[in-house]
């Protein structure tokens, strides 16, 4: 499958690794604040000797700022020229790289190692392993990458190509569209104690499923329906994502996709079961409330549990994050997770030192409630950081939540630098798009018409920060339209 050619590569040392735009442990992207290095944390876990080495990488390599991304991950920003590949064998050396890759650092072992970082796309719930009331998805989410990176032909896929594992966690973000999601179904739907999933492509948990598996039956079927997807890229150019096997199909999506299953049926191991339209076979529908995102949470019957936080606009100091490290090595079990809603949560704290964390988070400066406006604002690089923002999205997302209420049911405000929409996966609620440096078209997202605009229906267009504050306020006031 073809990949397109990119000029934004930050070193010539890069020339060995394949062509994409998306960063990754060995990718240094160049951007307008300096190079962009992105560690894939499997599961978000995010271990204290490694935030430790997070932190230091990004004070000796780059300007000491980290970013938590939407796809619970993590990226070092303002990587300085020619520091690529030390920086990159730093973050390796402290474990973050994928694992069984090591030896000298040669256009060889960087290239195998660029694959195999981007074959670890595999998302699931921050309390993955944690709820009682869920699936422990984490065996099933390394068996996975386990076969991904084991394919040779699976280095064909995407970078972005991903996969979405859903335990039925009571926090997890359904609303990010996957190339492949598998959902636990009800217990009453197990089968001797197994766990059944519904699986999906191109799309989220909750749509109409393609069918059902045994959780043992999930490795040899999802690596089926890469090959089978892969089948389909191979002769068409414009396929990368899953989305596009319909997108670029002379047939219908459903009929595209039936295509893919009977591919899929010629692979060893293919063994997906019908999806039935009752109860037992309905993916659960466990509430994901924003709520539990920040704050802290009990999880077992002792009242231990987790404390979830959030740095303003998902960017991170290098000493904040060292001074974290501390905090779960003190207080939690020295682990770290990052969510997908550019956050993070301490998980294993005990009842009696959850006012304690809760203290240190907010001493640090991070939004520990669901009613700060910070918590509800989404931005992206923006104009210092991204040559296509027509303004400073994360200076005007600060502006602007000077100016919003403190309201613990406001709606979710998206400030866009352009349409690429980087920072979100999914359509906010509001969205400003930059259209001059502090001015914004304001969309609101039309739940009636989902297919609409990318962004929903405009509400107004060319407003300044101060223009939109009262009309975002507003909203939070009243249930009248804006
Ligand atoms: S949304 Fe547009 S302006 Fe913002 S970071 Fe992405 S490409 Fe740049």
């Amino acid at each position: 499958m073809p990949l397109k050619p990119d000029s934004t590569l930050t070193s010539a040392a890069d020339a060995a690794i394949r062509p994409s735009a998306c960063p990754g442990l060995v990718r240094v992207v160049a951007a307008r604040d300096g190079g962009i290095c992105r560690v894939r944390l499997p599961g978000g876990v995010l271990r204290a000797a490694a935030a430790r080495a997070l932190a230091a990488a990004a004070l000796t390599h780059a300007r000491g700022v980290l970013e938590l991304t939407n796809r619970a991950n993590v990226q070092i920003r303002g990587v300085r020229a020619s520091e690529e590949a030390a920086l990159s064998a730093a973050l390796i050396a402290a474990g973050l790289g994928p694992h069984g890759l090591h030896g000298a650092d040669t256009a060889s072992t960087r290239a195998q190692t660029c694959v195999a970082d981007e074959l670890r796309n595999v998302m699931q719930s921050p309390l993955a392993g944690l709820d009682p009331h869920a699936h422990d998805t984490a065996p099933l989410a390394a068996a996975l990458i386990d076969m991904l990176q084991g394919e040779p032909r699976f280095a064909a896929l995407s970078p972005k190509f991903a996969l979405l594992l859903d335990g039925g966690e009571r926090l997890a973000e359904r609303a990010h569209p996957h190339d492949i999601w598998l959902a636990a179904l009800p217990r009453e739907a197990e089968d001797a104690g197994q766990a059944h999933y519904a699986l999906g492509l191109a799309g989220c948990p909750g749509e109409t499923p393609l069918g059902t598996l045994a959780a043992s039956d999930i490795c040899a079927t999802v690596r089926a329906l890469l090959h089978a997807f892969l089948d389909f890229a191979d002769n068409d150019s414009r396929i990368q994502r899953m989305r596009d096997i319909a997108a670029t199909n002379a047939m219908n999506a459903t009929n595209a996709m039936d295509a893919l299953l009977e591919r899929a049926r010629g692979h060893a191991g293919f063994a997906l079961a019908p999806y039935r339209r009752d109860e037992a076979t309905r993916p659960r529908a466990t509430a994901t409330n924003a709520a539990l995102r920040l704050g802290a949470h009990a999880l077992q019957p002792d009242g231990s549990g987790y404390v979830g936080a959030q740095p303003a606009l998902g960017r991170i100091e290098a000493a904040t994050l060292n001074a974290l490290a501390t905090l779960a090595q003190t207080h939690g079990d020295g682990t770290l997770r990052v969510t997908p809603w550019q956050g993070l949560l301490m998980p294993n704290v005990s009842a009696q030192a959850m006012p304690a964390v809760l203290a240190a988070f907010d001493a640090l400066g991070l939004v520990v409630t669901r009613a700060h406006p910070l918590a509800r604002l989404i931005a992206c690089a923006g104009s210092p950081g991204c040559a296509k923002s027509h303004a400073d999205t994360k200076a005007d997302a600060h502006r602007l939540a000077a100016l919003l209420p403190h309201d613990a049911n406001a709606a979710e405000v998206h400030l866009s630098g352009c349409e690429r929409s980087c920072a979100a996966a999914h359509r906010a609620t509001f969205t400003l798009l930059a259209c001059a440096p502090g001015h914004y078209d304001l969309y609101r997202r039309d739940d009636v018409d989902e297919k609409a605009a990318r962004f929903g229906r405009l509400v107004a267009p060319n407003l300044t920060i101060e223009a939109a504050a009262p009309l975002l306020a507003r909203r939070t006031r009243s249930n009248t339209d804006v």
